[in-house]
């Protein structure tokens, strides 16, 4: 496995490829991999047909919108890198800051996402789908793969470089991943090393609410079963931001079953210092 930190090395890597329109296979990450991240590596490099897998390595500072956050996120970059050879990537692009947005280069993005942006993780934390329209935008000019590879876990996220993608009308397909979770259910995440035992302990929990909104849509009301789902988190110790549900195509917010055909809930919530978020299809 190759490992890069210029952009333009990682170029020259990859236009033996792009001459022979060779598909590539792309995975944005921001490090301290997990099986969710290299669920993601094996899908691109073993299931699908790329013939070259690429991971980025990149704790990118335009999406976080609280610096302790940006300061406190875990970085565990020797480990990444074994962990990622194993799952059969071929090259990594661990870039600067610098190299990712130039002095000089306009990297802002400008769209309207409407409801995909406004909502849920677009309302709690104000800016951060900018920062990340602004990296995956930036990112996969330089990689310019023909498949992404996004997780589930991050369900806004995805329709949001959807978006993104088909905007700017880049010839890139976005493949979304199923989420990977541990045997108690709770969903891998970066995050989950700052959980104290205590805290580790209770945020199953969120899952289990999820699980259970599956069963509660039968017999209540989206209301009803909001202030469940919301009061059962906050009685098992965890504070929920939301608990929200919503079309799964324009994550509109609904009042009714009838209003979509298909229906995602989706939570945020803090397990102590740490937040959490994760999503069903229900
Ligand atoms: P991150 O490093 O948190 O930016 O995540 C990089 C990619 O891995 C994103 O597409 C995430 O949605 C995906 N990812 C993170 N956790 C999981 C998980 N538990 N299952 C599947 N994909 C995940």
């Amino acid at each position: 496995m190759y490992l890069f930190k210029r952009v333009r090395d990682l170029q020259a890597f990859l236009q033996p490829f792009y001459d022979k329109n060779r598909p590539i296979g792309f995975v944005p990450t921001m490090g301290a991999l997990h099986d969710g991240h290299l669920s993601l590596v094996r899908t691109s490099s073993k299931v699908a047909n790329n013939v070259c897998t690429i991971a980025s390595i990149f704790v990118n500072p335009t999406q976080f919108n609280e610096a302790s956050d940006l300061e406190k996120y875990p970085r565990t970059p020797a480990d990444d890198l074994i962990k990622l050879a194993k799952a059969g990537c071929q090259a990594v692009l661990m870039p600067s800051v610098e190299e990712v947005y130039p002095p000089g280069l306009d990297t802002e993005v400008e769209i309207d996402f409407s409801k995909l942006g406004s909502v849920m993780e677009g309302a709690h934390r104000p800016g951060h789908f900018d920062g990340v329209a602004e990296v995956v935008k930036r990112l996969l000019e330089i990689v310019q793969p023909t498949h992404l590879y996004m997780g589930q876990k991050d369900y806004q996220q995805v329709l949001i470089v959807r978006k993104l993608v088909e905007t700017f009308r880049m010839p890139i397909s976005v493949e979304m991943c199923p989420i990977v979770r541990e045997k108690d259910g709770l969903a891998m995440s970066s995050r989950n090393i700052r959980l104290t035992p205590d805290y580790r302990i209770k945020a199953p929990l969120i899952y289990k609410t999820l699980q259970d909104a599956k069963n509660w849509i039968q017999a209540f009301s989206i209301d009803e079963l909001s202030q469940k789902a919301l009061s059962q988190l906050e009685t098992g110790g965890l504070r929920p931001e939301y608990f929200q549900l919503a079309n799964a195509q324009t994550l509109e917010l609904i009042t009714d079953q009838s209003d979509a055909k298909q229906i995602v809930a989706c939570v945020a919530a803090w397990a102590g210092d740490v937040r959490l978020i994760d999503n069903m299809i229900i």
